[in-house]
């Protein structure tokens, strides 16, 4: 349905018809000066005052930034919040589905049991690649959206766009990529391609790159029309004062950001070259992200090796197509030396 305008036909029928709250904030947001509207505090300036329900300044910033319209952009409590929402606003509990393109991200599948909504598993190739029909042939006329994760978490690869893009066009639902990592990719973000796509949406997230997951601030970007629904279902004040106020000051430090970046990719292939040198490590998958997925003999006694000596790596060793996996983000040069040096101590013991 690429060039299809309009979704509502996706959109549950209580959804379509919900008048959302309306806060004090809502129905004034000029320049008084003497706000009595909201039952707020008049001490302790300024948390005392409600936030900015649509988040109008940030959202200017971050459009901008991402040269998109803020019409097209909602901003979300991380991309969870957002994640969350498609379900609320598109899936009929215990009547649609949805499918997610395994292995990938948990949410997916934890929202969809919370929701009362049927996940249906399609499996990425065996290089981690994605096919298209298998896809689009898993498609049935309840199913309301499609996970895309891209590049992908654990595989850490990036997805071609052309599949993406041509299940997109043929299937009758939402195509949602998650592009949580696409800072430290090599590849185009497919934020370009939204204007022609009317079932796209793509989520990004200020929690991986710019260092901030701490503050919660997810952004899901679609048509305008999917947009408006998102809006609707929110908290009234989703994102909070701290969080805009952070966001803010972070946004205009992109050369922070882009250093950051930079330095995480250096690391990332400096351990590539480390980790390859042990004997029982057998496959570091190419990333595209900001962790790897490293194949090695026994992964949960060296998952347990490092855990001993206060080092955390992720065990994916139990996910289809992740057999014999650790997943282990890049973090500093110094956590990434004591990691190897760990690494290395376990090379060297009996265990191999
Ligand atoms: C880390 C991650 C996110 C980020 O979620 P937030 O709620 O924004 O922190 C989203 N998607 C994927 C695939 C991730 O790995």
């Amino acid at each position: 349905m690429g060039k299809v305008t309009g979704i509502s036909h996706l959109v549950r029928s209580n959804i379509l018809d919900l008048v959302p709250y309306s806060s004090a904030r809502d129905e004034y947001s000029g320049s008084a000066s003497v706000f009595l509207d909201a039952n707020e505090n008049p001490h302790n300036s300024p948390l005392n005052r409600y936030p900015d329900p649509q988040q109008t300044e940030l959202k200017n910033t971050i459009a901008e930034l991402k040269g998109q319209q803020v019409k097209n952009l909602f901003l979300g409590n991380g991309s969870d919040e957002g994640i969350d929402l498609l379900f609320r606003v598109l899936c009929d509990p215990g009547l649609d589905n949805i499918i997610t393109v395994d292995p990938t991200y948990g949410m997916y599948g934890v929202c969809a049991r919370i929701n009362d909504v049927e996940r249906k598993s399609v499996l990425l190739r065996a290089d981690f690649l994605l096919d298209a029909d298998s896809v689009i042939n898993a498609v049935d006329d309840r199913t309301k959206i499609i996970f895309i994760c891209s590049p992908n978490n654990p595989t850490s690869n990036s997805l071609d766009s052309e599949p993406i893009l041509r299940i997109a066009e043929e299937v009758d639902c939402m195509v949602v990529v998650d592009e949580a990592y696409i800072d430290f990719s090599s590849r185009e973000s497919l934020l370009s391609l939204l204007s022609d796509h009317a079932n796209l949406v793509v989520l990004q997230t200020l929690s991986k790159a710019w260092g901030l997951a701490g503050i919660r601030l997810g952004m899901v970007f679609a048509q305008e029309e999917l947009i408006g629904y998102l809006s609707r279902v929110k908290y009234p004040y989703n994102i909070n004062s701290l969080t805009l106020e952070a966001a803010s000051e972070s946004l205009k430090n992109q050369g922070l950001h882009e250093n950051w970046v930079n330095q995480i990719l250096d690391e990332r292939e400096k351990m590539i070259v480390q980790l390859n040198s042990l004997v029982f490590i057998q496959k570091i998958y190419p990333s595209d992200a900001n962790f790897l997925l490293v194949k090695m003999d026994n992964p949960p006694e060296v998952h347990n090796f490092l855990m001993e000596r206060g080092i955390i790596v992720r065990d994916r060793s139990s996910v289809p197509l992740c057999e014999g996996c650790l997943r282990i983000t890049v973090g500093t040069q110094a956590e990434n030396l004591k990691l190897f040096e760990a690494l290395e101590v376990y090379g060297q013991t009996d265990n191999v």
